[in-house]
């Protein structure tokens, strides 16, 4: 896995980009081996994005040849809209995150931001395109202020204090021993999951990309530090297209669409009333939730 703990600080910016957006996705999506080698095409141009629609054209894929994991997969996110992801364990919903990454190439299909095939563009502009938060935020054995200067590492002293003001962290910043100059990370201030997530929008609200890839928290936040996570993603999605894996329903009501994966074939989709109404997995899988979170604890 990518060493984290090593200097960064004479490292080019270009480079800190494309690997902090390797920690992150490493981070998502539980990568502990290298993923295959993708190389650019020579001569590749950048990635223009002219909105950020993503698009999905039937896509197939298998980690192993002998085991397809998604089997034909279209979707279609127009620029700025908000689409879902959900489906049970292993379903596929990662691996559609990792293509659109560009982890691995597709099997056949093709996956398209703004009409540009992924495999025709640079892979340092496709992932200066999308801004992923992950459930677990990597911190840096560094300031805090380093750590959100990640994001885009020649940002000013007032342009990281405004992505952490709109991240909602400035204030618990600002009452640390040494404000944005203390030292967080592993030997640093250790910050709480709620607090670290706040670090991880901020940052990413400095990158400040077209697109972004949430991976939905499955890790244990109180319930109001959840609602309040929420709603920064949420402001930070508008003016956005957003792709959101989600692992449980309570953050998806909102989304323009909501694909239902099973077994690697969307299966349902719609919006969430429509999904209901159609009573169907999705209705099945809502109803299923609701019933675990009205349950007493044990
Ligand atoms: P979850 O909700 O549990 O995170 P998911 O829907 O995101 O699940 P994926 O992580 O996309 O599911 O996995 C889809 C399938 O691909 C699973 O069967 C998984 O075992 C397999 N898989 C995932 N990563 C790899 C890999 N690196 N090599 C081989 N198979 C993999």
């Amino acid at each position: 896995m990518i060493q984290i703990t090593m200097p960064l600080n004479f490292l080019g910016s270009v480079y800190r980009e494309i690997r902090q957006a390797l920690v992150d996705m490493g981070e998502m999506f539980g990568l502990l081996g290298q993923p295959a080698e993708i190389v650019d095409r020579p001569g590749a141009p950048d990635l223009k994005v002219t909105g950020g629609e993503v698009v999905l054209d039937d896509v197939h894929f298998a980690y192993d040849p002998s085991r397809p994991i998604l089997k034909g997969v279209s979707v279609r996110i127009p620029a700025g809209h908000t689409l879902a992801l959900v489906g049970s364990s292993g379903s596929g919903k990662s691996t559609i995150g990792r293509l659109l990454f560009r982890f691995y190439d597709v099997t056949a299909g093709a996956v398209r931001i703004d009409g540009q095939d992924l495999r025709e563009v640079t892979q340092d502009s496709l992932h200066g395109a999308i801004g992923v938060v992950p459930q677990d935020t990597v911190l840096f054995n560094d300031t805090v202020f380093y750590n959100i200067a990640y994001g885009r590492p020649d940002a000013s002293r007032a342009e990281v204090e405004g992505a952490a003001r709109a991240a909602r962290i400035h204030d618990f910043i600002m009452s640390l021993p040494e404000g944005y100059d203390t030292k967080v990370g592993e030997r640093g201030l250790k910050l709480s999951g709620g607090e670290k997530q706040r670090v991880g929008i901020a940052r990413t609200l400095l990158k400040n990309p077209p697109i972004l890839l949430l991976d939905e928290a499955t890790s244990a936040l109180d319930t109001q530090t959840e609602r309040d996570i929420q709603d920064s993603l949420r402001e930070m999605g508008e003016g956005r297209t957003v792709i959101m894996i989600a692992h449980r329903l309570s953050t998806v009501a909102d989304a323009d669409e909501i694909v239902v994966l099973e077994q690697g074939e969307v299966v349902e989709r719609g919006r969430h009333d429509e999904l209901l109404a159609r009573d169907g997995r999705y209705a099945a899988m809502w109803a299923r939730q609701s019933a675990e979170v009205s349950q007493p604890p044990a």
